[in-house]
């Protein structure tokens, strides 16, 4: 996608702090951070949202929630952590390409706002 901030963090056409990566996805920090450690994790590959997954995407939605465990534990995120997938006008998303917000670094609350 030409026309996607995420897609174009990907392509390095838009820096951002990178602190994972691998053939599928990419990590880097939130620029508006909701906790100490606020890390946004996208499949290179642009999918809109959670809600646009079909059966084609199941191996790169494994492959994302395996990278998110791969990246708590380079970053000892041994506290815990959250993640949250905000998808459409209701769940809060605002970019549209799929993505994990990896929390961490203070305790969460429960229910999320
Ligand atoms: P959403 O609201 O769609 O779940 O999450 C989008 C996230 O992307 C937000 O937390 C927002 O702060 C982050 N974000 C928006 N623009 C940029 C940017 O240009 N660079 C980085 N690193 N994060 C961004
Ligand atoms: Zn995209």
């Amino acid at each position: 996608m030409t026309d996607c901030l995420f897609c174009k963090i990907a392509n390095n056409e838009i820096p951002a702090a990178r602190i994972y990566e691998d053939e599928h996805t990419l990590c880097f920090e939130d620029i508006d951070p909701q906790a100490p450690v606020h890390l946004v994790l996208i499949p290179r590959r642009h999918i809109v949202s959670h809600a646009h997954a079909t059966p084609e995407h199941r191996q790169i939605l494994g492959h994302l929630l395996a990278a998110a465990a791969d990246v708590a534990r380079q970053e000892q995120l041994t506290g815990g952590y959250r993640i949250v997938i905000n998808t459409g006008a209701d769940g809060g998303q605002t970019v549209a390409h799929l993505h994990l917000h990896i929390l961490a670094g203070r305790p969460m609350t429960w229910p999320p706002g």
